[in-house]
């Protein structure tokens, strides 16, 4: 893989999750310094700080010890929670904790994982890219909130000059996965498995887990080369009814 222009410092935000770790071990590979922020602790291979996104305090000062330069977030409640309070709590004032935290601190770069899901409202999405608008009525709470911390996160871009970037996975499969196997798991023990949804045409997208923190990977390195900046009509198209 090849490397950054400068040699980043970087911090993993839920660096002990499915994704989150495979980034924390994808950097440390390429011989890159990297630490983890969680509310879980699970490994013991690199820095860990213990704590909440929505606490700016404890992340500014993680971020100060370990020197970060640059911020992979990928922390959220599990989409299948039925907890909107959470999901706004940890998405949307976790997000713009992290934000802040970083302006505070001099970060450079922020990398948000955001979700495909912000621009599903139950209809098919074909040949979608980051042009297709948020729905006026978003699918769910869990996707609502990925959308509210999206748009602060691309509109934190060149704040205090933070470089922020956010990638829509859909669905992710591969080795520590905890959600998606075991609700599969979970319809067979249940003895659910003789329904079917649609005429066995419907299609969905997965990624290997490796390749999306790869994305990751990537999408840090090319923030120390951005692109122009969108026009601001593009900006002006930016959802409305998503506002707090
Ligand atoms: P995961 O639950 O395995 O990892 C999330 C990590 O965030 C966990 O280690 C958790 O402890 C941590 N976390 C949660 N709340 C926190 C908080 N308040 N403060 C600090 N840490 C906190 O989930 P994952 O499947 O690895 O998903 C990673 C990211 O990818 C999430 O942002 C999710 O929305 C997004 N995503 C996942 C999928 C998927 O199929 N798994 C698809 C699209 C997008």
């Amino acid at each position: 893989m090849s490397q950054p222009k400068s040699r980043d410092v970087y911090m993993v935000i839920g660096g002990n999750g499915f994704l989150g770790r495979h980034i924390v071990q994808q950097l440390l590979d390429r011989g890159d310094i990297v630490s983890v922020f969680d509310i879980v602790e699970r490994y013991t291979d690199v820095p860990f700080y213990a704590g909440d996104i929505s606490e700016q305090e404890s992340v500014a000062s993680a971020l100060r010890k370990s020197g970060t330069t640059c911020i992979i977030h990928t922390a959220s409640p599990h989409a299948t929670l039925n907890n909107p309070a959470l999901f706004h709590k940890v998405n949307v004032e976790g997000t713009k904790a992290i934000i802040a935290a970083a302006v505070e601190t001099g970060v450079r770069k922020l990398v948000f994982t955001s979700s495909a899901g912000v621009v599903f409202n139950g209809q098919d999405v074909i040949d979608a890219d980051e042009r297709v608008p948020f729905p006026e009525v978003p699918m769910d709470a869990y996707n609502e909130t990925k959308a509210k911390a999206e748009v602060a996160v691309l509109e934190a871009n060149g704040k205090g000059g933070l470089l922020t970037v956010a990638l829509r996975p859909a669905g992710i499969f591969g080795p520590g996965d905890r959600q998606a196997m075991t609700g599969l798991y979970q319809v067979y023990e249940r003895g659910q498995t003789h329904f079917q949804i649609g005429d066995n045409t419907n299609l969905f997208d997965w990624t290997y887990v490796g390749n999306v923190a790869r994305a990751h990977l990537l999408a840090a390195d090319k923030l120390d080369t951005p692109p122009p900046a969108p026009p601001l009509s593009a900006l002006e198209k930016m959802p409305t009814s998503l506002d707090d």
